[in-house]
């Protein structure tokens, strides 16, 4: 592919979420916009049942707005203990308004009674939207959930979260050591690479 590379929008406001799929899909083919660049930003509720929903929820009200072809993601953390929770509620598991800090102590609070290891993984469900094509990709890191908090990188559930394979917390991996691994970035990887073929079928 040549030329200029092919913008995409990427329906978030989490900062933290930008700079890892900067990393990813940034390259000659594709240039990732944030929603920073863009004014009057809709409000989006995440209404959806299921992640793939939310992500689509998210695509659709950005594509709307802004008319650009949209890619966007629904993560969450899905903990075997707690049957699947906090799962689509991750970032508002402690209440609507809830910090990071919030939901890691409710989520420790939750899992006091039960015997460790506590089993989890992070699912990431990456979608790209145009207006008529629509394209998925998943990932996923499996791994558990430790009592004590460690490590400063990163964001959301980081800190207690040590990967298989791993005896550190994601958020001790440096920003592009985590990117090698994440569920996100394997979802987004995924995404890419569709997203390639997508545009060289010239189907775009
Ligand atoms: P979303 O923005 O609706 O996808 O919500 C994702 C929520 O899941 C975040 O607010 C975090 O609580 C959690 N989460 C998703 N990905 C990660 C990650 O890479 N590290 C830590 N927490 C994450």
């Amino acid at each position: 592919m040549s030329g200029k590379p092919i913008e995409l929008l990427f329906a978030t406001g989490n900062l933290h979420k930008v700079d890892e799929v900067k990393n990813i899909l940034n390259s000659e083919v594709f240039k990732i916009l944030s929603l920073a660049e863009f004014p009057d930003i809709p409000e989006i509720e995440e209404t959806g049942k299921t992640f793939e929903e939310n992500a689509f929820l998210k695509a659709g009200i950005i594509f709307k707005k802004f008319n650009i072809p949209v890619i966007a993601d629904d993560s969450g953390l899905v903990v075997e203990q707690l049957n699947g929770a906090p799962g689509i509620f991750s970032s508002r598991y402690a209440g609507e308004n809830a910090t990071d800090e919030d939901n890691n102590k409710k989520l420790l609070e939750e899992l006091e009674n039960f015997p460790e290891p506590h089993f989890a993984k992070f699912v990431c469900f990456a979608v790209f939207f145009d207006g008529k094509n629509k394209i998925t990709a998943e990932g996923e890191l499996l791994g558990k959930i430790v009592k004590e908090s460690k490590g400063v990188h990163g964001f959301g559930y980081d800190p207690i979260f040590v990967p298989e394979g791993y005896t550190k917390t994601l958020a001790e991996f440096l920003p592009e050591e985590k990117n090698k691994i994440s569920h996100r970035a394997k979802a987004f990887k995924k995404l890419g690479e569709k997203l390639r073929d997508f545009y060289l079928s010239g189907k775009a």
